[in-house]
């Protein structure tokens, strides 16, 4: 029954994905008459179809060993292992694609366009690390995805960041996803994969500005945990809602704590949180706190919508249909005598510039209805954050935010308890042996 209740929302998604999912590319390239080659892609030519399947059943044992190794044996050292391996095999191997965060915008655009086609085993890499962390958190992050593995093993002196900053930017993820679910929703661009900056990595080759971007984020990644999971990655901001609810939370040792702090300082993601003091605020202060957030809902929610229509113009212009009937549009009315090379072919092809206009005007329709909810959905992400913060909060021991902690097992290692409380076991465990030694 709780198996049913957690996952019933994928599966409605599933369903609704599924009548695209067995969709094929049925038309091959053509034969260009005047000899032009199709430039090579960039990206992994396609493969067979079981070697698709093998993909998923390595991506469904890879995510059930993370999470015997994260929430039952606690062991950092088999994390580790497991991260090299899919840093090996998803990244290099794989060339990162395909890749559960990408499928955000497969998923998106399947659901907005009717006749599209989308691979079941795309949605698949959508789906499973969600369903997993409805059980075991983000055991995704810990020691599957290519991307946090990639910042992980370049972690070698972590700082560490003021809390504040961490949740202010900790906002960013949002507005990546709320941006690439637009864009992917009008089929204008799939901006996760352009601006992936660890593909060009994984595929050896790629666009210079994206491989700056790359080498700064590892380069700051030496310093500051994983800064494109922290800051940037829009699937980590749906793997954060949905960890809260899982059955099996992450700790730093199922025995009591001695409140000695190591742990704190030893997870760089800012995910243990220290106890609150005895002398916290009256609960009359924190209420009326709470009382001025839930007011300021509906403000924010309003002020994010109204900001984000003004941008709707803006964002039309990254499809190209919208981008080649304004150019045309203005070559006509300056009586231009050249084109833009889009409005060059666009012409000698013959096609009629009242279906393009009816086009464009529709999709600016649409982009404006995407922006005001786009921005009510960041309105909403900010607000829900000032609540979050405003909630009297009570820990009595240092305890971990099943949301930020990306499962690393780092903290682990560093707690004397967990330390002790592992050498017991392995005693225990080998005390037998030494009874029948001694027996003998
Ligand atoms: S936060 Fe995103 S990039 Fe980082 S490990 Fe998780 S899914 Fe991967
Ligand atoms: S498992 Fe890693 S991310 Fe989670 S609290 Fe421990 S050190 Fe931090």
């Amino acid at each position: 029954m709780i198996f049913f209740v957690r996952t019933a929302p994928f599966l409605i998604l599933l369903l609704a994905c599924l009548g695209a999912a067995e969709d094929i590319q049925r038309f091959p390239p053509p034969d260009f008459e005047s000899g032009y080659v199709m430039p090579a892609t960039t990206t992994p030519q396609p493969r067979a179809g079981w070697l698709n399947y093998l993909d998923l059943a390595v991506l469904f044992t890879a995510l059930s060993l993370a999470s015997y190794l994260v929430i039952y044996k606690r062991n950092r050292p088999g994390i580790f292992a497991l991260t090299i391996f899919s840093l090996l095999y998803f990244g290099f191997y794989r060339e990162g694609c395909v890749c559960s965060i990408g499928a955000i915008q497969n998923v998106a655009y399947s659901l907005f366009h009717a006749n599209s086609a989308i691979p079941f085993v795309v949605i698949a890499f959508f789906l499973l690390p969600l369903i997993f962390a409805l059980y075991s958190g983000r055991v995704f992050c810990a020691g599957v995805c290519p991307l946090g593995a990639i910042q992980d093993v370049v972690l070698i002196k972590p700082i560490r960041i003021p809390r504040w900053l961490l949740q202010s930017l900790g906002l960013i993820p949002y507005l990546y996803l709320g941006l690439a679910v637009l864009f992917a929703a009008q089929g204008s661009s799939f901006i996760i994969c352009e601006y992936d900056p660890f593909v060009s990595f994984f595929r050896l080759s790629g666009r210079l500005n994206i491989i700056i971007v790359g080498f700064s984020l590892l380069a700051i990644g030496v310093f500051v945990g994983r800064p494109y999971c922290l800051f940037l990655c829009p699937y980590g901001a749906i793997l954060r809602l949905l960890s809260r609810l899982s059955l099996w939370q992450v700790t730093v040792s199922p025995d009591e704590c001695r409140q000695c702090q190591l742990c704190e300082e030893a997870c760089p993601f800012g995910a243990i949180y220290p106890p609150t003091p005895e002398e916290t605020q009256p609960i009359r202060k924190n209420r009326k706190q709470l009382a001025m957030m839930l007011v300021l809902l509906p403000i924010l929610v309003a002020l994010g919508s109204w900001s984000f229509s003004l941008l709707a113009p803006t964002f039309s212009r990254t499809h190209p249909a919208v981008r080649l009937a304004e150019d045309i549009s203005l070559e006509d009315s300056t009586h231009s005598e050249t084109y833009s090379d889009a409005s060059q072919a666009f012409r000698d092809l013959g096609q009629s510039k009242e279906v393009l206009f009816n086009q464009a005007r529709n999709l600016r329709n649409r982009f404006s209805w995407g922006a005001w909810i786009l921005g009510g959905f960041f309105g909403f992400a900010v607000a829900f954050k000032l609540i979050g913060l405003s909630l009297p909060q009570q820990r009595m021991d240092y305890e971990i935010d099943n949301a930020d902690c990306v499962a690393c097992g780092r903290c682990f290692s560093y707690c004397p308890v967990e330390l002790k409380r592992r050498r017991e076991k392995k005693s225990s465990r080998s005390a037998p042996k030494d009874q029948t030694i001694q027996e003998q």
